[in-house]
């Protein structure tokens, strides 16, 4: 099987650009990122305070998260819920930094990732793909973009969803959010050491799709 890995900070286009990548190459494009917010998603439904480790901890044994493709679109279930329209609000993103460092939440999805990359081509994107979910991968990606940069794309990217936003406000969150996930113990955001680095701020996402297609090809 063939695997693209792509690691990078939030907002620096990879879901964008990996979805295009797979439907250049035919492979099955794998958000990892949806899996921890769907079980964030249960962690605030319940209640469960971020900081708690022991509380987010036990709830795991009752989380399912599986995923379903839908017209080539990943769907994630969280206990056979599709909860895809409501996985994508700040608070969310937060709370999945805030409790995807822990051993138990990690562990949870770990092996249900490599299972997905066993079976067909995949492009999985997170933060740890090419450092810790498969560090045998094809092709390795860390795909990154200037903080004002990122914001902005978060920006329209909200507005298009018709959600009401702050510019401010969102660059701050995503710079709290990377600094959380850069410095956690398990499984940091880092590039792997034969991770290839794309800054994309100054490309198009079909600059950067043909150029992973391109280095993909020429392995
Ligand atoms: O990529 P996305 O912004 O949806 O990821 C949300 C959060 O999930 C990240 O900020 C990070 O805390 C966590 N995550 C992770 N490992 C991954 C993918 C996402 O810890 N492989």
């Amino acid at each position: 099987m063939n695997t693209i890995a792509i690691d990078g900070p939030a907002g620096a286009g990879k879901s964008t650009i990996a979805k295009l990548v797979a439907e250049k190459l035919n492979f099955i494009y794998v958000d990892t990122g949806a899996m921890y917010r769907a079980m964030a998603l249960y962690f605030i439904r319940q209640g469960i305070a971020g900081d708690d480790e022991e509380g987010v901890s036990a709830a795991c044994k009752d989380i399912a998260v599986s995923l379903e493709y839908e017209n080539g679109q990943q769907q994630v279930l969280l206990n056979g819920e599709n909860v895809n329209g409501l996985i994508r609000t700040e608070q969310v993103s937060m709370m999945t930094s805030d409790t995807s460092k822990y051993v138990a939440v990690r562990a949870k999805l770990l092996d249900l990732q490599r299972n997905l990359a066993k079976t067909k081509d995949v492009i999985m994107d997170g933060r740890d793909i090419g450092t810790c979910v498969l560090p045998d991968a094809d092709l390795k990606i860390y795909l990154t973009a200037s903080a004002s940069e990122r914001a902005r794309r978060r920006y329209l990217e909200q507005k298009e969803r018709g959600v009401e936003c702050d510019i401010a406000r969102i660059e701050q969150d995503i710079i709290a959010r990377d600094e959380q996930d850069m410095n956690r113990e398990i499984s940091p955001l880092r590039q792997a050491e034969d991770a290839v680095y794309l800054d994309s701020s100054d490309m198009s996402i079909e600059e950067v799709a043909a150029e992973i297609v391109r280095l993909f090809e020429q392995r």
